[in-house]
């Protein structure tokens, strides 16, 4: 039995909206159509928490043309958030709402998000008074309930949090790789959300399709344990079975995906002891292996005056890293910074990294990379 918490009462899996299929051909579009297909699945399956933001590009609109123009508006929720950084002034922050509510003509979100807080921007979000603007949003009916998403440290999530109590729920990355990892600390941020009480929305809970295709050794402890279940089925129910968790955000790119995700999140069961000891093997596996842990969020690549393909340049070194895969890591690389700035370009300004949410050394690892491609 589902729990209930802010009114959500479905299996857990959120669709994110974030990394919506491109028409094929090179140029950045959304293939609208294949994300009509997608929503219906998700829907027909009794699912119904949608997930966008202002600064995932064009996905305000596709959602506006997949879901809202198509649904009736109590047959799902939906959750999009306001990034300060991106806005550059009080002012323009405060306008990505009414926005938002433009460019998805939703009426109003059920889950409205401070983006991305973390100790270096946290103080637009203090300063320019985005606390008490959410809390009036509500109370004017534009929005039904108001979190933040989070990319720092325990001790800041619970200062944020004691200083916040009305909040009412919190956004955080969660997955097997990052439960104890030093950087992202998921467990412990998950901790301090229970302490405060929060429901928890979970992101990243296949770290951006890297637990997806895992080393070699994980994929056969999974396909070892259960052929029939899909390499990604183990990211998500980890995610999804902890208690407290009013949502599991999948970010699908593709109908294959949605298939997937649907197969084993419509009728949802958590892991058991063998699973969950079977998920504590793959840490100790990841736990070896130095790779770039970046999620392709794309958040560093619009302010790069070099046009360098940050997360595409990562995705081939960790090709390298992760699977030893040389040549296929070099074509990769080849052919992802034909037309952009290649890692040697970098000049080093460090705008990349005040964007990073994984607070990835990016000049350092670019470094790196130019060394091995160039
Ligand atoms: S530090 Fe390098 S990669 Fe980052 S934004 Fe500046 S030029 Fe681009
Ligand atoms: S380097 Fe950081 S900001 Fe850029 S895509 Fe990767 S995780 Fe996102």
């Amino acid at each position: 039995m589902a729990e209930e918490y802010l009114g959500q009462n479905t299996p857990k899996l959120g669709f994110g909206l974030m990394r919506l299929p491109r028409i094929p051909g090179g140029e950045d579009v959304i293939d609208v159509e294949q994300v009509k297909t997608m929503v219906d699945m998700f829907l027909e399956a009794g699912l119904t928490y949608f997930d966008t933001a202002y600064v995932y590009g064009g996905s305000e609109v596709a959602t506006k043309a997949a879901l809202v123009d198509r649904h009736p508006r109590d047959s799902y929720t939906l959750a999009t958030k306001l990034n300060a950084r991106a806005a550059g002034s009080e002012e323009k922050a405060k306008r990505q709402l009414s926005e938002s509510l433009e460019r998805t003509g939703a009426g109003y979100f059920d889950y409205y998000l401070l983006h991305a807080i973390s100790k270096d921007n946290l103080g637009l979000y203090d300063d320019w008074g985005l606390w008490e603007f959410v809390k009036e949003a509500k109370e004017k009916g534009l929005i039904r309930h108001y979190g933040f998403s989070f990319h720092d440290t325990p001790e800041l999530l619970n200062e944020i949090l004691t200083k916040h109590p009305d909040v009412e729920f919190v956004q955080l990355q969660i997955n097997y790789a990052d439960w104890d990892n030093p950087s992202v600390t998921s467990r412990r941020n998950y901790e301090v959300a229970r302490k405060h009480g929060k429901p928890v929305v979970i992101m990243e809970p296949v770290k951006g399709g890297t637990l997806a295709n895992p080393p070699q050794s994980i994929r056969k402890l999974f396909k070892e344990a259960e052929p029939e279940m899909s390499v990604p089925s183990w990211a998500i129910r980890f995610a999804a079975s902890l208690p407290g968790v009013l949502t599991v955000l999948s970010g699908m790119s593709n109908i294959e995906q949605m298939r997937d995700n649907l197969s084993y999140m419509s009728d949802f069961h958590p892991l058991d002891e063998k699973e969950q000891d079977i998920i504590k093997k793959a840490q100790e596996e990841l736990a070896k292996v130095n790779s770039i842990p970046c999620t392709s969020c794309h958040y560093c690549t619009p302010g790069c005056p070099m046009n360098i393909p940050i997360p595409d340049i990562f995705s081939a070194m960790n090709k390298i890293l992760i699977y030893g895969q040389k040549e296929e890591g070099q074509a990769q690389y080849d052919r992802d910074t034909k037309d952009k700035g290649k890692a040697s370009a970098c000049i080093e300004c460090g705008q990349c990294e005040a964007m990073c949410p994984q607070h990835i050394r990016i000049r350092d690892r670019l470094k790196e990379c130019a060394a091995q491609f160039e």
